[in-house]
């Protein structure tokens, strides 16, 4: 199998208790059968604390029981106690890799590390050309697990998205509306349809539907909600270039992230929304409040959104349901 990742993947070093956010809050840890095997084997209080704090959740999972929103074994100093008391290599898997994610597709995995992780999303703003490896790849397709003529025409479009997004010659809205007229066109052509025309509606168009749908999402933190009513303080001002290189990268890394979940879905276009309701949450606030920290703002984001199974679940369904939400809409927003 091939296997390929972005450049920054390999500089990636957890920065423990020096983290701004931490994977060790907020999220329930599942820990896997062989590590927990091995948990209940050791013979010291340790080992008798990780039994107690261990608890079957409601998918059958098991997971440390958290306790105020932490991981039971981050101690005060923020560092892991089980690293400290048995050593790296036994971690679970999921504290091993973490920030670290594997997209696999029988022929080929792509890697990523993960834009919620705060040391993660500083290494993905600072590199440019981060996915030349991917564009470099030559997959062979053999695979019978899925529609191997569907993933060529999926790995090209996703390499012209990437031309598109990678044209520092226009500003990022516009790259974003191009993104967004290919995508629809491509749509029309896997739903079994002609590409069509893209006609983007004469009537201007507030934001107003974004921020609405977006609020009233589950968060665990006021952080995004705030992002969210900065942004709507400021629904009537022109989105700039500014930023424009930060917002290039976040755009990218959602790209090559994301896009060939459509050999499931059949769906192009939903990525490309999502990445551009990100873009017009973040452009605006930052209009709103100059001051905003933006690594910080799009991490927060990626955590609260990317990274939730139940919030990303109701994007998808809004996106199919909801009109207002259409290619067309948001790229008059873009205009
Ligand atoms: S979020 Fe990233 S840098 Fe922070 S503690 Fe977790 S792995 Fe380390």
């Amino acid at each position: 199998m091939k296997n390929v990742y972005p450049s920054y993947y390999d500089k990636f070093r957890c920065i423990a208790n020096l983290c701004t956010d931490s994977c060790c809050k907020d999220w329930d840890v599942v820990v896997d059968s062989e590590t927990e095997k091995y948990y209940n084997s050791v013979n010291n209080s340790l080992g008798e604390k990780i039994r107690r704090l261990t608890v079957t959740d409601a998918d059958g999972d098991r997971i440390f029981v958290s306790q105020n929103g932490r991981c039971p074994f981050w101690n005060s100093d923020m560092l892991c106690d089980i690293y400290i008391g048995l050593g790296e290599d036994h971690l679970c898997k999921t504290c091993a890799s973490f920030p670290r994610i594997t997209a696999e597709f029988s022929d080929f995995a792509e890697h990523f590390l993960s834009f919620a992780c705060p040391e993660a999303a500083r290494l993905i703003l600072a590199e440019d050309n981060a996915y030349r490896s991917f564009e470099n790849s030559r997959y062979r397709l053999n695979s019978e697990d899925y529609d191997t003529s569907l993933m060529e025409i999926l790995l090209r479009a996703r390499s012209e998205n990437a031309k598109i997004l990678n044209d520092r010659s226009a500003a990022m809205a516009q790259r974003l509306g191009d993104c967004l007229i290919y995508n629809a066109r491509l749509q029309n052509v896997l739903n079994g349809d002609e590409p069509g025309e893209f006609v983007c509606p004469s009537k201007q168009i507030s934001p107003d539907f974004i921020f609405g749908f977006f609020k009233k999402l589950d968060y665990m933190h006021d952080d995004v909600p705030k992002i969210i009513k900065a942004a709507e303080s400021a629904a009537n001002r022109s989105i700039t270039a500014d930023f424009d290189d930060e917002f290039e990268k976040l755009a990218l890394y959602n790209l090559y992230r994301y896009y060939l979940n459509a050999i499931d879905s059949m769906d192009v276009l939903n990525v490309i929304r999502r990445i551009v309701c990100e873009f017009i949450i973040l452009k605006l606030a930052l209009a709103a409040k100059p001051e905003l920290d933006l690594t910080d703002a799009m991490q927060k984001y990626s955590k609260e959104i990317e990274h939730s199974y139940e919030n990303s679940e109701e994007i998808e369904f809004e996106f199919m349901t909801n009109p207002s939400f259409s290619a067309e809409n948001l790229f008059a927003l873009l205009k």
